[in-house]
């Protein structure tokens, strides 16, 4: 196996000079799901890789997803019956290999009068999709009565629901599952980068890519890398990279708009996750309930602005609410109780006539004259399988070039980091004995289960590095809990700022908002003092972050 790459912050001018001075098999331009799965597999096949990522890891898209591992029940309606199998055969795949980060979770699917969905059609489809995605016997549909529904769901509207379909979502943490791939694929010799923007392609004689010229924001330094073929994964971007390699032509992106919003969970004290109708629109949203919060979303509309901070209107706002308030009337939610938010883009492919919500999630790979391999469309559902089809494509082309030999990939049965440990199949258990072996150290129950479900079994590293912790830096165990977070951040997930730390590392921002102004501050004083930072660089972190924190709540 090769050496583990480094994802310490620490490491930073060392990592940058080892891009400099290999030849990789394969460099891999964007660094949310679809890149960090190519290098998962990639790496995983024996080739030396690299993952170039202009923000942080999982910052475009990857981390403003609905959050759920998909079963595929959508594509039942479109009657993709080989989507559906396949979808749901990730499902299972996911769950295996990351069983801390994607976890099943009953679903309400309430059939309303005068809705979208028919109680037959509905049991009928549930069942096919049962068949078709192998779902486990346990999770299988089971159809509600009226009465039913409202007895474990007694928010709903009595006046319109009829029954219910009730089956299982598998849930994750989008920006997490992100970061554990980039992990993963760096325990098998994959170098990834955050802050570096590929700024233009690199070409022979031949105009055939060689390589990209980059540019590292923290270092403020201008390089170039290398590699026998070139992938562009930018999601939203990929059309920019085209262009950049002047082969945007025939096929192209159309993005679409998805805004979610999430409120404290006893202003939408639901029990598990819905996903119902909007009233008047051909179209449903989820409400999802989550530790302290419930999130609501998502909106679909055509977008065309800029992308990195895609914008949330009051009408987006206003969408949502109205939606929720018809299908649970007694809770009356206004833009008030809404305490955080988000918005994403949908990198979908253009086709003509199409509303939104019609165009097809499916990926697609496009091959540029100068060799340029750029993947688009899909799901975050769907990356393990992308990846493979981009890296298949990959050796293909080194096969025929370089004489490389033909490895099949592998990753089907590889653990993610955090679940390399068979132990944290059965999370109660495992919490259960770190509460055993680290309970001198006063963490309770609840404590352990939060770091669980973000770190798996790298939680114990975590509460290990508790008692290297200053005492002068922080008094409370809860602080110290959170300085060894920080710290295990930035040694092994690359966290450079307030900002990856306390959005796409531990989702703070979306999920505890409430909570962060006690303490960011402190967080700051502690990055600034670990990178060295003049009073310049930790005002204008802190400005950043703080554009941030007060974004989610303009709208
Ligand atoms: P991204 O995550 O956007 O990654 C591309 C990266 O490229 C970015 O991080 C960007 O910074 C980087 N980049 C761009 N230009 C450059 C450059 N020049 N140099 C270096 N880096 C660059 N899917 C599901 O399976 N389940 C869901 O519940 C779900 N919900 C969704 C809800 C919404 C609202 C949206 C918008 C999408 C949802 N999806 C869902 C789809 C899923 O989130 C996306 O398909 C997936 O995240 C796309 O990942 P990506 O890596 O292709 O793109």
């Amino acid at each position: 196996m090769k050496k583990k790459a480094s994802l310490s912050s620490f490491d930073r001018a060392s990592i940058v000079e080892k891009l400099q001075s290999r030849y990789y098999d394969l460099v891999i331009v964007g660094g949310g799901i679809t890149g960090a799965g190519i290098a998962l597999d990639a790496a995983s096949r024996g080739l030396k890789c690299c993952v170039i990522e202009k923000q942080d890891f999982g910052a475009g898209t990857s981390s403003r997803s609905t959050k759920l591992i998909h079963g595929g029940l959508r594509y039942l309606k479109q009657l993709e019956i080989g989507l559906v199998r396949e979808v749901g055969r990730e499902r299972a795949i996911l769950h295996q290999n990351v069983p801390h980060l994607v976890h099943p979770k009953q679903l309400i699917l309430p059939i309303i009068e005068n809705g979208s969905l028919g109680g037959n059609s509905t049991s009928v489809g549930l069942y096919v999709y049962d068949l078709l995605a192998g779902v486990k016997r346990e999770e299988r549909r089971e159809m509600l009565s009226k009465e039913e529904v409202l007895a474990i769901e007694p928010l709903l509207n009595e006046e319109v629901v009829e029954g219910a379909g009730k089956y299982y979502e598998y849930m994750t943490d989008d920006a997490r599952l992100v970061i554990e791939a980039i992990k993963t694929a760096a325990s098998f010799g994959a170098q990834s980068i955050n802050y570096t923007e590929a700024e233009e392609f690199l070409y022979d004689l031949n105009q055939k890519v060689i390589g990209v010229k980059v540019r590292d924001a923290f270092l403020e330094q201008t390089y170039s890398i290398y590699g026998k073929t070139i992938v562009n994964a930018c999601g939203p971007w990929v059309d920019t990279l085209r262009e950049k390699d002047k082969s945007l032509k025939g096929k192209h992106l159309k993005l679409t708009k998805g805004v979610h919003i999430v409120v404290p969970h006893e202003k939408l004290p639901i029990n598990q996750l819905c996903y119902f109708d909007v009233n008047g629109d051909n179209r449903m949203i989820f409400a999802i309930p989550r530790a302290k919060v419930t999130y609501i979303g998502t909106t679909d509309t055509f977008y065309e602005n800029q992308l990195e901070r895609p914008d949330i209107s009051q009408a987006d706002v206003d969408y949502l609410l109205s939606a929720v308030n018809f299908i649970f009337p007694q809770i009356e939610l206004s833009k008030e109780d809404v305490v955080s938010s988000w918005s994403g883009l949908r990198p979908l492919i253009h086709e003509e006539g199409k509303d939104p919500s019609e165009l097809s999630r499916k990926d697609e790979i496009f091959n540029s004259e100068t060799g340029l391999i750029s993947i688009a469309g899909g799901k975050l559902t769907g990356f393990r399988k992308m990846a493979e089809r981009v890296v298949d494509q990959v050796i293909v082309e080194l096969r025929k070039q370089f004489g490389h030999s033909i490895e099949l990939s592998e990753t089907e049965n590889i653990r993610f980091s955090g679940s390399e440990d068979e132990a944290t199949n059965h999370p109660a258990q495992f919490i259960e004995d770190l509460f055993k072996n680290y309970h001198h150290l006063g963490l309770s129950h609840e404590q352990l289960k939060e770091l669980f479900y973000k770190y798996g079994c790298n939680t114990a590293t975590i509460v290990a590095s508790i008692n290297d912790i200053d005492r002068e830096r922080a008094d409370s165990i809860e602080q110290k809990l959170l300085l060894a977070e920080l710290r295990y951040g930035i040694e092994h997930e690359m966290v450079n700022c307030l900002s990856d730390f306390l959005i796409r590392r531990t989702g703070r921002l979306y999920f505890d908002r409430e909570n962060l102004a006690k303490i960011y501050p402190f967080l700051l004083d502690e990055i600034a003092l670990l990178f060295d930072w003049s009073s310049e660089q930790k005002m204008k972190d802190l400005e950043e972050f703080e554009k941030e924190y007060k974004a989610v709540l303009d709208f």
